[in-house]
């Protein structure tokens, strides 16, 4: 059965490499019926943040990548937090000592090359401990021979012994460095695919000579590429918009981040539309980049929008109601939302505000709006066509019917002899006083009733 972990580390929001990782993790495990584990990784205490373990189950939760076994919910394998295991850690630490794979080290100082306290006798080493000099516990690597392995992503892997460093497995504070942690882990919580960030490719042969020296099994690897900002900058905290929580503020809906986040390294063979499920379906760790992925906000707008115009107006007329409280003009709101669905890429109070400021403020009137090349209008013609319009909007015999609207000005503009752009571009202007809006004559005259109508081209006739 094949089991993957998330082992984030709780050191603040979640971003968006790390949310990729835990999805990619949950693809891989519940494409193959396996189970997806979750395991916090917090022997940094220094960089540990306090509320940053709850994030991380609520992103979890949010985002629809549960888990079978972690820390709130247990499971056989646990505990899942490794603060909490550090006897075990302790305990494994003695026995690869025991099988050469490490030795005490008592150096104050960054080691160079092989590390001097591997010629101590355990008399000498027994000594230091009982004076209480402080020590750390590195990893003792052969100075000759080769590790290699396969990584699904990035192939055969070979590097010489000799050039990898006897780095610390257990610190001076008794806390386990995640070079130890993760592998002692990995093993005890029985996980057959090691999926995780490359820039952990180059300490996996480590990795893999303390499985060696345990005799345990080595996993499989896949190691995913970095999300970068651009060609060539690492996408980090740092940039603010890169944690989920900031995407979700920017008004980008979860399955849509999620669907985003998909594509960051791994393509489909067809649509790139999927849901979590259709994700599952068609995700194969074959397909998995080694290319940076390029973190592409406009892509992640195209996609957000497409979830916004597939949801049942409905649903989407929920999704936008708290963001119309800044109208005071008394309005058909779901007319709006239905005008507003096909065109809106992102939903929040800025960009929702910029678009539909024109309902409460349409005055005083700019004359400047009535001018457009294509319809050839200029103020002197749309103040002839709403004089018009002005006249006969009572002829609208459903102000709520949009065939019967257009209608209306189908035939006025006929039986006058102009164009319906002539007519209807200039209504769109007085009753927006903008050149450009979210919505034509028709949509406007709806949106607003025949009163609203009545009074702004009344107010732009004068
Ligand atoms: N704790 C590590 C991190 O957050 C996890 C790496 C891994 O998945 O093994 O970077």
């Amino acid at each position: 059965k094949i089991r993957t972990r998330f082992a984030p580390s709780p050191t603040g929001y979640m971003h968006i490499g790390n949310l990729r990782t835990a999805l990619y993790c949950y693809l891989i495990a519940k494409k193959n019926n396996g189970d997806f584990i979750l395991r916090i990784e917090d022997t940094d205490q220094k960089r540990e943040v306090s509320n940053a373990s709850q994030l991380i189950y609520q992103t979890l939760e949010e985002t629809g990548l549960h888990y079978d076994e972690g820390p709130q919910m247990g499971g056989p394998y646990g505990p899942y937090i490794q603060s909490q295991r550090l006897d075990i850690y302790h305990h494994y630490a003695q026995e690869l000592i025991r099988k050469g794979g490490a030795h005490y080290c008592f150096c104050s100082d960054e080691i160079q090359e092989q590390d001097p306290c591997i010629h101590l006798s355990d008399e000498e080493i027994q000594q230091k401990i009982q004076n209480g000099t402080p020590y750390v516990i590195r990893q003792t690597i052969p100075q000759t021979g080769i590790t290699t392995f396969d990584d699904e992503v990035y192939g055969h892997i070979e590097v010489e012994n000799k050039t990898l460093n006897e780095g610390i497995l257990i610190k001076s504070d008794g806390y386990p460095t995640y070079n130890f942690a993760n592998v002692i882990d990995d093993h005890l919580m029985h996980i057959t695919h090691v999926v995780r960030g490359n820039e952990y490719l180059s300490s996996t042969p480590k990795y893999n000579l303390i499985y060696q020296t345990l005799g345990w099994d080595i996993p499989t690897y896949i190691h995913l590429p970095t999300v970068n900002k651009d060609e060539t900058h690492k996408l980090s905290k740092r940039d603010g918009d890169a944690s989920y929580y900031d995407l979700k503020n920017h008004g980008f809906l979860t399955e849509a981040i999620m669907n985003y986040i998909a594509l960051l390294g791994w393509a489909p063979e067809g649509c790139e539309i999927l849901s979590l499920n259709e994700l599952i379906e068609q995700f194969d760790i074959h397909h998995i980049s080694k290319a940076p992925a390029i973190f592409d906000i406009e892509k992640l707008k195209w996609i957000n929008g497409m979830y916004l115009r597939n949801m049942p107006l409905q649903d989407f007329h929920k999704l936008l109601l708290p963001h119309y409280s800044f109208i005071h003009q008394s309005v058909n709101l779901l007319e709006v939302s239905r005008v507003l669905q096909p065109r809106l890429l992102q939903v929040n109070d800025a960009i929702i505000q910029e678009t539909l400021d024109f309902i409460n403020q349409a005055y005083p009137f700019d004359i400047q709006v009535y001018s457009h090349k294509k319809f050839k209008t200029n103020p002197e013609k749309s103040l002839n066509a709403l004089l018009l319009v002005q006249n006969h909007l009572h002829e609208i015999s459903d102000f709520q019917n949009d065939e019967n609207i257009l209608q209306f000005f189908i035939n006025l503009a006929r039986e006058n002899g102009l164009k319906n752009g002539q007519i209807m571009e200039p209504v769109r202007a007085a009753l927006t006083n903008k050149r450009s809006s979210a919505g034509g004559a028709v949509e406007l005259v709806h949106i607003f009733g025949k009163e609203e109508t009545l009074k702004r081209l009344d107010q732009a006739i004068q």
